[in-house]
């Protein structure tokens, strides 16, 4: 296990922080606003995936919880704005426990803004093993990987830093970590320059679920963060571990299921299919890329065109001209 406490640099990052902050000043005023959710109008859903693993759907981010005698795992927090009807359904489900973990996949504000609530609304385990325990009971442990940590400390991109109790109390930096709670042995894996340079996905051993974060999305296109490490042939690579992970469906009993970023609960066969869509199209930008076209010439020629349908979009923050360009750039076109 690589894990250690993180130690926020803040102090050290005052002065890089407030210049990027110049810096990001000029490139906010030159984007739209985000879009944000009516969060007001929309409730929270919860749908039994297998054993006691449950998917939440709300605003942002799926969140994952698995609950026990032990108390409460969540992966994933939402926006902020969704943390008090959240908790409520996780208070709901598992009969008032105690939120001891919390699992971040990336770094985006719609999987970690809740963190802060989470964490307060939570309770580390104190006895035994399990490392933080140096921290005091401060709340739900948070972990996450080391990159996640270190964007959130300070000023990245157009992201303010976050609130230092939003920051993730643990973090790792190898190829992957386990906690073992409530009897199930769950695994962080870590997927390279896939969706970000921080992607984490959580495959529960015993209930056989995998929560993939937005390495796996089935309502767009892969969205591949390039500012922050993401990468087609990551995102690739990362369908591909899914698919060695999970077991399809057999006749009589149920295979692994796969909880998406974004999108319906999933299973190996969807993941295949959606794997090859984007692998498919890959090849297409690259044969195209080989011959020599640019950019503009290879979004007319309409590389996904016959995915479209499904998967497209023409407005909103990923649109399908976003994705073939996040393809071509990292596969090294100019
Ligand atoms: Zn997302
Ligand atoms: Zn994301």
């Amino acid at each position: 296990m690589n894990r250690r406490v993180f130690l926020h640099p803040r102090v050290a990052l005052v002065a890089a922080t407030m210049s990027a902050a110049v810096l990001s000043g000029i490139v906010t005023a030159q984007q739209a606003p985000p879009q944000q959710p009516n969060f007001d109008a929309i409730n929270v859903r919860s749908f039994k995936v297998q054993d006691n693993v449950y998917m939440l759907a709300g605003a942002g981010g799926n969140v994952t919880m698995q609950f026990g005698n032990d108390g409460v795992l969540v992966v994933d927090t939402q926006f902020a704005q969704m943390a008090d009807k959240l908790l409520a359904e996780i208070a709901r489900l598992s009969g008032n426990k105690p939120i001891r973990y919390v699992i971040n996949t990336h770094v985006h504000p719609d999987h970690v803004g809740g963190n802060e609530r989470f964490r307060r609304a939570g309770r580390a385990i104190v006895a035994g093993n399990v490392a933080g325990d140096v921290r005091g009971n401060e709340g739900a442990t948070v972990i996450a990987h080391e990159t996640v940590a270190a964007r959130m400390s300070q000023q990245d991109g157009t992201t303010p830093p976050a609130p230092g109790g939003a920051i993730p109390t643990e973090t790792f930096f190898g190829e992957s970590d386990e906690v073992f709670f409530n009897g199930e042995a769950v695994r962080l894996i870590h997927q390279p320059a896939a969706h970000t340079d921080g992607d984490v996905m959580v495959f529960f051993r015993k209930s056989d679920v995998i929560a993939t974060g937005d390495v796996y999305v089935n309502t767009s296109y892969p969205v591949i963060d390039t500012a922050r490490g993401g990468t087609i042939n990551g995102i690739i690579a990362g369908l591909n571990r899914i698919i060695e992970i999970t077991v399809p469906r057999d006749k009589q009993e149920g295979g692994t299921m796969v909880i998406p970023g974004h999108g319906r609960i999933a299973d190996e066969a969807d993941v295949v299919e959606y794997r090859d869509m984007v692998t498919i199209i890959r090849d297409r930008v690259r044969d195209m890329m080989k011959k020599g076209m640019t950019l503009q010439q290879i979004k007319a020629a309409g590389p996904t065109s016959d995915y479209d349908g499904r998967y497209g979009a023409t407005s909103g923050f990923w649109t399908t001209d976003n994705f073939v360009e996040a393809v071509y750039r990292t596969l090294g076109g100019k």
